[in-house]
């Protein structure tokens, strides 16, 4: 069934929208939260398992110091309240993936709690950003899930399948959950909001090193939920107006799909209470391919996992001195690094938007320091290979080509050695494993004819054999001296120096 939508400026209209995420993260650490299985992605399934992961009776869980460290730095990096002592608690309901039959999460005494995480969205005249400020609720630590396999539908999905697997390596995986408060005022731009908060978060979380935050592996998993208010009258502000009824978009895992996701809600609730009817408090299924969501179960505010206290596990009290400590192994600021290395490199908003956008600050970062030019760490690596890596559905950093080569590359074209056309052939070849850029340009035998005297005698012919094009650019129209470099560069077999050879022809004729 499809929905009936409203457009977005229509529901704008009428409406304003609150927004909030549920972001769950998984945690790096080498071994699992409550035992000494390998948290490693990848491995053969049911190979990474112990009796505490797999629920067996008589297995003792015990807290991994590591998980901890890492929750609390993430606690301060979104400006959080630290808890000075704070229980496990079991959350209990039956899945197959979860063999205990309860998640050891946390339920009232969240480790890190009311905090916010400033992010940045572009300005609407188009100059500069504007910043919003994302209220943060908590911050907790819990397990992971084992992971189900359907299989024999079309879809991947338990509905068709023939039969199911379960995967228990994931279970028992260390995992952060981070929920904002309803975030509201953010009106028209609510879904570059919360697609810019997931990012800020992925990028905070990758400056401190705790998570792989690759969303498309899920160890980065975000739930959008939504809600729309009527606008205010002229008598009341419209904080003076309850929030409406939310429904909750499960596992939108990637930016976009945040933005999507958050976008499509907005129309289809003004949909439902234009027609006068009351939105369903209910989860809903992000379809990625189709850009729609679908109804999942009812779900209340209510929902009684029966939590209670985690009986097998040690409170976790933190010292005042060791939070500090922790504190001071915080990186700088994405957003404030962020400043500091465009001014750095000479970017403008827009160029730094595209390379923050490519996930390519680090590598350029590297690249700048292996010696090329922030111009050409830029253009290769949040063009050239972030086109690729667009395209072939992989990371820049999984073609073979290092921060040093791209370095390399950039010192060959400097040198005068290779020319862009060039460059980009020997890229390839460093892409086909064929060596360092200087080995390639050797064995590809690519080089700019640097004899000065051979260019000149290939302007003279070309110059001799267009009478009429040298004579337009006599007259003047020094546009046309474009044809004649072509013409030079075909000669010299694309051996040539464009601009050199752009300038002996003007010599020549003007
Ligand atoms: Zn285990
Ligand atoms: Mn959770």
């Amino acid at each position: 069934m499809t929905d009936v939508l409203v457009s977005f400026d229509d529901a704008l209209a009428s409406f304003d929208p609150s927004f909030g995420l549920e972001v769950h993260v998984e945690l790096n650490t080498a071994t699992k939260m409550f035992c000494g299985c390998p948290a490693s992605f990848g491995a053969e399934p049911n190979t990474q398992t112990c009796p505490t992961c797999l629920g067996l009776p008589g297995s003792m869980p015990a807290v991994n110091a590591k998980a901890v460290e890492s929750a609390i730095r993430i606690g301060l990096a979104l400006n959080c309240e630290i808890a000075e002592w704070c229980r496990f608690a079991r959350k209990n309901y039956f899945y197959p993936d979860m063999p205990k039959n309860f998640q050891t999460s946390q339920y009232d005494e969240p480790i890190a709690y009311e905090g916010y995480l400033d992010v940045e969205i572009p300005s609407l005249n188009g100059v500069g950003t504007e910043v919003y400020r994302v209220a943060i609720e908590r911050a907790h630590m819990e397990e992971d899930t084992g992971k189900s396999l359907h299989i024999g539908g079309a879809t991947g999905r338990i509905h068709g399948a023939d039969h199911s697997l379960v995967d228990y390596n994931r279970a028992g995986i260390p995992l952060i959950e981070i929920v904002t408060k309803p975030l509201t005022g953010a009106g028209k731009r609510a879904p570059e909001v919360a697609r810019a908060y997931v990012s800020a978060l992925r990028d905070l979380l990758r400056a401190l090193g705790v998570s792989d935050v690759r969303m498309e592996q899920g160890s980065l998993r975000c739930d959008a939920n939504v809600s729309l208010r009527p606008l205010a009258t002229d008598e009341q502000s419209q904080d003076q107006v309850p929030l409406g009824t939310r429904t909750e978009t499960k596992n939108v895992n990637s930016l976009r799909s945040v933005e999507r996701a958050v976008r499509y809600e907005i129309t289809r609730h003004a949909a439902v209470l234009d027609r006068g009817e009351k939105i369903v408090q209910e989860t809903r299924h992000w379809h990625e391919d189709t850009g729609v969501t679908t109804s999942g179960r009812e779900k209340s505010d209510a929902e009684d996992y029966r939590y209670f206290p985690e009986p097998d596990l040690v409170p976790v009290a933190p010292t005042r001195e060791t939070i500090e400590t922790l504190r001071r192994t915080l990186p700088e600021p994405p957003a404030q690094r962020r400043k500091r290395l465009q001014a750095e490199w000479g970017y403008s908003d827009l160029e730094m938007r595209d390379v923050v956008n490519a996930g390519v600050v680090e590598i350029i970062e590297e690249t700048v320091g292996a010696g090329a030019t922030p111009a050409a760490a830029r253009k290769w690596w949040a063009g050239e290979l972030a086109r690729r890596a667009n395209a072939e559905g992989k990371g820049v950093d999984e073609f073979g080509v290092t921060p040093a080569a791209v370095a390399e590359l950039d010192g060959l074209v400097r040198a005068g050695r290779l020319n862009d056309s060039m460059a980009r052939q020997v890229l390839e070849g460093v892409i086909e494993g064929e060596g360092s850029p200087t080995q390639v340009a050797d064995a590809r035998g690519l080089e700019l004819v640097q004899d000065d005297g051979a260019l000149e005698a290939a302007v003279d012919q070309v110059i001799a054999a267009n009478p009429d094009v040298a004579q337009k650019v006599r007259d003047g129209k020094v546009q046309a001296a474009g044809a004649l470099i072509g013409q030079v560069m075909k000669q010299m077999k694309g051996q040539a120096d464009a601009g050199k050879a752009r300038e002996i022809i003007l010599s020549r004729l003007t």
